[in-house]
C-alpha cells in the first residue's frame, strides 16, 4: 500500500490533517452552523425547474464572469446598505466563501508574505493561508473575545501583514466588531483587510456591517456566504463586495468557468426567493437569545452572540460533555479556547433536545 509518505508531496504539507468537522449521522446535528430549515416544496420545485432549464445547455461552458448572478448579489447587498448603488462590478462570487478566501490568498498572499488573524477565530483562515504558501501569524482577541483597537494596531505594526483577517460576527465566539475597530485596522494595515461576514444576517439590531466602510477604501474586502442564514450550504456559493480593482486582481487567479451553470442558476433562484429563505432568521435570532439566557441560568459562562451559534463553558473536561451529548444524539462542536463548546441554533425541537441532553450530562 502506498502512503502519503511515499509521494513527493510539498514539504510544507507533510504531517497536515484534512480539515473537517465530523460528519456523523445523528438525530440532532448542531455542529456546523447551518440554517436548520430546508427549502419549502414550492422552492424545491423552483430550484428543480431552474436546473432543468439550464440542463438543456450543459454542453456549453457557463458564463465565466457570472454576470447575472453578481448583479443579483449586488441588489441583495444594496438592501443592507441603502444608497450604496452597488452593481455586479462591485461583487464577486465563487464556490463558497472558502474559495473566495483562497482566491484572495492567491492574489494577495503567497511565499514571502504574511497574513494575520486574531484568535480564537475561524480555523480555515490559517489553513487556507498556509496552503497558499503564505506565512500565518496569530494575534489575540481580548478576554471577552472582543478586539481592542490599540492592541490590533500594535500587532499589525509588529508584523506588517499583507492580509489581515477580521471575522465579524466572529466564529466560534459570535462576537461582532464595531466599525471604529475595523477602521483602525484599515488605517494601520499596509495591505488588504478581509472582513469575513459569514454570519452578518444574524447580527443584532444596531450592529453595522463593514459594507458601510467600502466607499473609497480599495484595500477592504467584505466576504459573505449563502451557506448560513441563506440556508443554501449545499449550493456552495460565497461572495464578496470590494472595489472593482480587487475583482480584477481575483480574475487573474480564478480558474476559468469556476462557477458551474447549475450553481449560478440555483443561486439566482435562491436569491429570487430570499424572502422565504431569510424568513427564518428572526426566529433563529430569538431562539439564540433564549439559548444564551438559558445557559446563563444554568450558571455557565456564555459569550454574547450576533451569530446563529453560541459559545459556552467553561468545563474542566469539555470532551466529556461533548461525548455525553453525542451519546444522547446531539452533536455539537468541540472548538474554541480550552474548556468551551459551541452549539449551533436549530429548530425549537432540536433546541429542546439539546437542553434535555445538557441537563442530563451536567
Ligand atoms: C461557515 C463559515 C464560512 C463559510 O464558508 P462557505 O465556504 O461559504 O460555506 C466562512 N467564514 C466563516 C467565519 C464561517 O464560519
Amino acid at each position: 500500500m502506498t502512503s502519503l509518505a511515499d509521494l513527493p508531496l510539498r514539504d510544507d504539507l507533510r504531517g497536515r490533517e484534512p480539515y473537517g468537522a465530523p460528519q456523523l449521522d445523528v438525530p440532532y446535528a448542531l455542529n456546523t452552523n447551518e440554517n436548520p430549515y430546508p427549502p419549502s416544496p414550492a422552492l424545491v420545485a423552483a430550484l428543480g425547474k431552474a436546473v432543468e432549464d439550464v440542463a438543456a445547455s450543459l454542453n456549453r461552458y457557463p458564463d465565466r464572469d457570472a454576470t447575472l448572478l453578481r448583479a443579483d448579489l449586488a441588489d441583495f447587498l444594496n438592501a443592507d446598505t441603502p444608497g450604496a448603488g452597488r452593481t455586479g462590478r462591485d461583487v464577486w462570487a465563487a464556490n463558497g466563501s472558502n474559495e473566495i478566501l483562497q482566491q484572495i490568498l492567491q492574489a494577495f498572499g503567497g511565499p514571502g508574505r504574511t497574513a494575520l488573524g486574531f484568535e480564537p477565530s475561524y480555523s480555515m483562515h490559517p489553513i487556507i493561508t498556509e496552503v497558499s504558501g503564505t506565512a500565518w501569524v496569530d494575534a489575540h482577541r481580548d478576554e471577552d473575545f472582543g478586539l481592542d483597537p490599540a492592541a490590533a494596531v500594535a500587532a499589525i505594526e509588529r508584523h506588517e501583514p499583507g492580509i489581515v483577517f477580521l471575522t465579524s460576527p466572529n466564529n466560534p465566539t459570535g462576537t461582532a466588531l464595531d466599525l471604529a475597530t475595523i477602521e483602525a485596522v484599515l488605517d494601520a494595515a499596509p495591505g488588504m483587510v478581509v472582513v469575513d461576514e459569514a454570519y452578518a444576517e444574524f447580527r443584532r439590531g444596531g450592529t453595522p456591517s463593514a459594507l458601510n466602510l467600502l466607499p473609497g477604501r480599495p484595500r477592504l474586502i467584505v466576504t459573505r456566504t449563502m451557506s448560513k442564514a441563506f440556508a443554501m450550504a449545499g449550493t456552495r456559493l460565497g461572495y464578496l463586495a470590494a472595489d472593482p480593482a480587487v475583482i480584477d486582481a481575483l480574475m487573474l487567479v480564478r480558474l476559468p468557468y469556476h462557477l458551474s451553470a447549475v450553481t449560478q442558476a440555483v443561486a439566482r433562484t435562491a436569491l429570487a426567493h430570499r424572502a422565504e429563505l431569510l424568513g427564518t432568521v428572526d426566529a433563529l435570532r430569538s431562539e439564540r437569545d433564549a439559548l444564551v439566557a438559558w445557559l446563563r441560568g444554568l450558571g455557565l459562562t456564555v459569550a454574547d452572540s450576533d451569530a446563529n451559534f453560541v459559545l459556552f463553558g467553561s468545563f474542566s473536561d469539555r470532551r466529556a460533555v461533548w461525548e455525553g451529548l453525542l451519546e444522547r444524539g446531539v452533536l455539537i462542536r468541540e472548538v474554541g479556547p480550552p474548556g468551551w463548546l459551541r452549539v449551533s441554533v436549530g429548530t425549537p425541537e432540536e433546541m429542546a433536545a439539546f437542553r434535555t441532553a445538557l441537563k442530563e450530562v451536567l
